[in-house]
């Protein structure tokens, strides 16, 4: 379109479009017209702005543009710009213009005429509402609008989430969709209220998905205007409260451990402000909740042990827990008391550390118990200490009358040889031999507690030694046969021969000894991978199994039936020290009322080279 003017086309008169904003602008951008409208909108009076360059309407970016339009006009086109301008008193305005070319007589371009049109309340209510469906449609809680006849008119996407429908689902569906049967009376309050033009706020209820699951919600609803403000439905607000259900009720039950823990739980800032208090910390610090918030945890903490504070803090500002730190804290009354510490620091929901939660066991109890316990036990090593003493003290004073009444009895029966009495004299050495045995024993045992046993390493053959012990055994039972299945093969052993004798001898002898009736008594031995096993296997009580692991301790004796027997309960305990010194093992296993088997192992000598 070309719009020519002839005349004084400076002038007001030939003015197209005079109900719009009209601007006249030479080819340089000199404002030379500017009429009523103009002056409204832009606020500059016509005669500020003739004579200035239209610059003055914008930014320098947005004149960059403005520049283009002109150019364009003055090639004799129409230009139009939708584009931010600022006022004389700096608002921001949306105008829309349309650039006309001026033409002189010749068709030259001389001026161009400017089409204003305001549209900045448009793109206000334009981004209003787009800003509000943005809020609606992201929205983490249901937004439904109805009519007033209960008519879905809008369904958000967090009410797809919610209830289950999808919004092409629920539109045009009645509000009854979502509300239980036995709740639609509440549907009628609701309208009740709204026809009165009344909001309802945080109405706490149940809502029904679609799958058929009751959703706990608060509701806020407020009526809807036409432009008339006459009422035409309602929106609704559905907030989800199932998670603030069951977060309340962790929260109860949080607080109800804090509350009955038996350790002081205690939280503060990280600048060491105290910010919770339990009765716990009240009963083991004596200051109450309301004496102890808001005070700095030094109140509990000794001078001498402030610096534990900054410790701590350093450790939890970093993230850190600290677990099971022993430590002192003084008490109201200024009682000292011994407790374990665990610090865990806080976070927000952000996960910003915001502060320490310590948990304050009271460890006086069981520090005095320890106390105690190591007074016992110190007590205990040193009664065993003298018990161990005496019975070295003891065994050697006995040794020596025994060995004299020994050799008076041996001369007595020399003498005695061809005398009727002289079996009087024979049972008194055979208890004097007993009594040499036991004394020996506990000998032995002593030695043993001291370290001191001593040992004569030889290399011998256990299976001579082993013939040789149940001959002379067989000697001393007429009820028990003892039987060594000889295999003919050297068994060369590098041990303390009379030491391994004693082990043959006390193990063949509890065979003889826990039977009660006659019967077997087999000894075994053999060499395999170069470890040489011996068993000895007897048909007597047995033992129980809760016992077998028992009897190779010191003083261990088999209660019940087997306590009739006569015995001391040291055998088997310097057996099986005898055995483990030379790098063998000895154990047993048994049947009661059946038998026993006895083993003992050793490592067979190193072959001469
Ligand atoms: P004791 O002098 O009591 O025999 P030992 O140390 O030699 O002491 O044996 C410990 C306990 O093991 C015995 O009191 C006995 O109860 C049990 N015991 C040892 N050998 C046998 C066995 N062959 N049969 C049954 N019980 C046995």
């Amino acid at each position: 379109m070309k719009v020519a003017r002839t005349g004084d086309w400076t002038g007001k008169e030939n003015v197209p479009f005079s109900d719009d904003v009209t601007i006249g602008l030479k080819t340089d951008g000199t404002i030379f017209r500017w009429n009523k409208l103009a002056e409204e909108i832009f606020e500059y009076p016509a005669i500020e702005a003739v004579g200035e360059n239209v610059s003055l309407l914008f930014s320098k970016k947005n004149f960059q543009k403005e520049t283009e339009a002109l150019e364009k006009a003055k090639a004799g086109n129409t230009a139009r710009l939708e584009i931010d301008c600022k006022t004389k008193s700096g608002k921001q305005k949306f105008i829309s213009f349309f650039a006309f070319p001026i033409f002189n007589e010749e068709g030259e371009v001389v001026g161009i005429s400017k089409l204003a049109y305001d549209l900045s309340l448009q793109k206000e209510a334009e981004e209003k509402q787009a800003a509000l469906e943005a809020i609606v449609n992201f929205s983490n809680d249901a937004v439904i609008s109805k009519t007033l006849d209960g008519i879905i008119t809008s369904w958000n996407p967090a009410a797809t989430t919610l209830f289950g429908y999808t919004e092409e689902e629920a539109l045009g569906q009645h509000i009854s969709l979502i509300i239980p049967k036995d709740s639609l009376v509440e549907e009628e309050l609701i309208l009740e209220n709204l026809q009165k033009g009344q909001k309802i706020d945080h109405f706490e209820t149940i809502r029904m998905a679609k799958d058929g699951t009751e959703k706990p919600v608060s509701l806020t609803i407020f009526p809807t205007f036409n432009k008339n403000g006459d009422i035409t439905g309602a929106s609704k607000i559905v907030k989800d409260i199932s998670y603030k259900d069951r977060d309340d009720e962790k929260q109860a039950t949080l607080a109800a451990i804090v509350s009955s823990s038996d350790d002081a739980i205690i939280s503060k800032t990280l600048k060491g402000i105290i910010t919770s208090w339990n009765d716990a910390a009240r009963r083991m610090f004596g200051y109450t909740e309301e004496e102890a918030i808001g005070k700095h945890i030094s109140l509990i903490i000794p001078k001498e042990r402030l610096a534990e504070e900054t410790k701590i803090i350093n450790s939890i500002t970093r993230g850190e827990k600290i677990d099971h730190f022993e430590t002192e804290r003084i008490a109201k009354d200024g009682t000292r008391r011994y407790i374990s510490l665990t610090v865990s620091p806080i976070k927000n929901s952000r996960g910003k550390i915001i502060g320490a939660s310590k948990v304050a066991r009271d460890i006086s109890l069981r520090l005095e118990a320890e106390k105690q316990r190591d007074l016992y036990t110190q007590r205990l090593q040193e009664l065993n200490k003298y018990k161990d003493e005496f019975m070295v003290m003891a065994s050697h004073e006995l040794k020596t009358p025994l060995t004299v009444i020994m050799a008076n009895l041996q001369l007595l029966q020399e003498m005695m040889e061809n005398d009727e009495n002289a079996i009087f004299v024979e049972k008194a050495v055979k208890q004097v031999d007993k009594l040499s045995e036991l004394v020996g024993n506990l000998l032995d045992v002593s030695k043993i507690q001291a370290g001191k046993l001593a040992f004569k390493p030889t290399d011998f053959d256990l299976n001579e030694l082993l013939n040789e012990v149940a001959n002379n055994l067989q000697q001393t039972t007429k009820d028990q046969k003892i039987i060594y299945k000889d295999k003919g093969a050297k068994l060369i052993v590098h041990a303390d021969r009379e030491r391994i004798e004693q082990v043959i001898v006390n193990i063949i002898n509890n065979a003889i000894k826990y039977s009660r009736k006659p019967g077997d008594i087999v000894v075994n031995a053999g060499n395999k991978n170069r470890t040489i096993t011996v068993n000895i296997t007897d048909k007597g009580i047995g033992i129980p199994t809760k016992d077998l692991e028992n009897i190779f301790l010191r003083f261990y004796r088999v209660s019940g039936s087997a306590s009739s027997f006569s015995g001391s309960g040291i055998g088997l305990y310097i057996s099986s020290e005898i055995i483990k010194h030379h790098g063998g093992k000895i154990w047993a296993e048994s049947n009661v009322g059946k038998g026993s088997v006895f083993h003992f192992s050793l490592p067979a000598a190193n072959k001469p080279k």
